[in-house]
């Protein structure tokens, strides 16, 4: 039978975050009470002149530089003619074949492979409204239209994914780098950030291109990877039963786990696009360009890489810190003030993380600052703590945002390291637990740890434990 292989590209909204929308001085936000954030540039009302958003074009830009695009020089506006009740001027303005980015790529790593997904074009265009259906009684829609005008960029990548993992691997680069350069919330929740599939199958190897079919309606980037393997299967089975697929649009239904038909596709001329003579075209001079490109941050790749080579970390480590440009940040402010990356990460990577999903949290949020638990892990180095009770002392930190040393204070938690107190815990146990000691001298010799366990619960877990096992070895052997 043959084997067939999927031929994937992407189309990617992006909504930024700009202070104000695309062509209007309305704040961009989102929600708030329907239609109280409009004015008469974005309700359509006629005699009204869009003026073009700066930020938009800078927003743009920076995008575009981050995935190696070209940057044009000259780029314009252009109606998309369609009519839809969310978009009271019927046409949205976009950019048709003067775009303000071209042929870039990604590289997506992962596992230690590399796949170059390269980009076609990252334009600038608006966000319709939104409807409202209404529910349960009356057949009747609402019209919202405070996101009308929402600066959108489009990224649209060539057919260069191979797999529904990769088209989510993709997905997660691409917003990990939007959020380095803090250009989107990337909200999915939101609709900040949307995503469209193109897929078709080929046999494996070849390199023809059969019809494509679009999906829409995908809400995250697991449904993403959902939706193009149930449409791959849905496609092989067409071609093995000795069909074709035909050009259409279909939607994603999550519930159901299939892909169902929605239209059949327009093609560009069904938009009639035109220049929008209300915009003029945006020329950008390479100074221009060069004064941008220095102000971007440093890129999650080589963030990681950096990671890995200035700190020593596994890539596993590099991968989850890098995984968020303020965990990173979090992470090197630690770093500056104790000197053991690993450590430091495996309280990064580990507690703290959990302790921010557990409370719904981002590491701006959080009342644990660097400072705190550079603190903390210099009192354990200096043995006034054991590692036991520096978890409930982080947990005690993030709850409450005291200092370590105030916390060690006010709970009696200084580690037990004084050898005539332990031994008299010691002896005790030893006096309980007869039984065990002769399991141990039979050569049992995992009595030791219960032993162990024994004096960490009658100490709370304040007895220094290296000393511990050394006193206890010592009488019993
Ligand atoms: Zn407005």
């Amino acid at each position: 039978m043959t084997n067939y292989e999927a031929v994937v590209g992407l189309e990617v909204h992006v909504e930024l975050r700009t202070k104000t929308k695309a062509f209007c001085p309305c704040p961009n936000e989102f929600g708030g009470a329907p239609n109280s954030n409009v004015c008469p540039i974005c309700l359509a009302m006629p005699g009204t002149l869009p003026v073009l958003n700066k930020s938009l074009v800078e927003y743009g830009i920076r995008t575009g530089l981050a995935l190696n695009c070209e940057i044009a020089h000259y780029c314009k506006f252009d109606r998309k003619n369609y009519f839809y009740p969310d978009l009271p001027k019927a046409y949205q303005n976009s950019q048709f074949d003067f775009p303000l980015c071209r042929d870039g790529y990604l590289d997506v790593e992962a596992d230690g492979y590399r796949r170059r997904v390269g980009i076609n074009r990252v334009h600038m265009e608006e966000d319709a409204g939104k409807l409202v259906h209404g529910q349960g009684k009356g057949n009747y829609s609402l019209v919202d239209l405070n996101r009308g005008s929402v600066p959108l960029l489009e990224i649209v990548t060539e057919p260069d994914i191979r797999t529904p993992e990769d088209a989510r691997l993709f997905l997660e680069s691409l917003k990990l780098i939007l959020q380095y350069l803090d250009v989107s919330d990337c909200k999915m929740e939101e609709g900040s950030l949307r995503c469209d599939a193109n897929i078709s199958l080929r046999p494996s190897g070849s390199d023809i291109l059969n019809t494509k079919v679009e999906i829409k309606n995908i809400n995250s980037f697991r449904a993403v990877q959902h939706a193009l393997e149930s449409e791959m299967e849905r496609q092989r089975n067409l071609y093995r039963s000795g069909g074709c697929a035909v050009q259409e649009t279909r939607s994603w239904d999550e519930e159901a786990g299939m892909t169902t038909v929605m239209r059949s596709k327009e093609t560009a001329s069904d938009y009639m696009y035109f220049p929008d003579p209300d915009l003029p075209p945006v020329i950008l001079t390479r100074e221009k360009v060069r004064q941008i490109k220095e102000t971007l941050p440093e890129l999650p790749a080589s963030r990681r890489r950096r990671f890995i080579e200035e700190y020593e970390l596994p890539p596993y480590d590099a991968a989850i810190l890098t995984g968020s440009p303020s965990l990173a940040d979090f992470f090197e402010e630690c770093i500056e003030g104790y000197h053991d990356a690993k450590k430091v990460s495996n309280w990064v990577m580990v507690e703290f993380q959990r302790l921010l999903n557990n409370n719904g949290m981002d590491v701006k949020e959080a009342k644990l600052t660097p400072s705190h638990l550079v603190e903390m892990l210099q009192l354990m180095e200096k043995g006034t703590i054991s590692g036991k009770i520096a978890k409930t002392v982080f947990e005690e930190m993030f709850a409450t945002g005291k200092r370590a040393g105030t916390i060690i204070e006010e709970k009696g938690l200084l580690q037990i390291s004084d050898e005539s107190q332990l031994t008299g815990v010691i002896d005790q146990v030893l006096a309980a637990h007869p039984e065990v000691v002769e399991d141990y001298r039979r050569g049992k010799k995992k009595a030791l740890g219960f032993l162990v366990g024994q004096v960490m619960k009658i100490t709370r877990g304040k007895a220094n434990p290296q000393m511990v096992n050394k006193l206890l070895l010592g009488r019993i052997q």
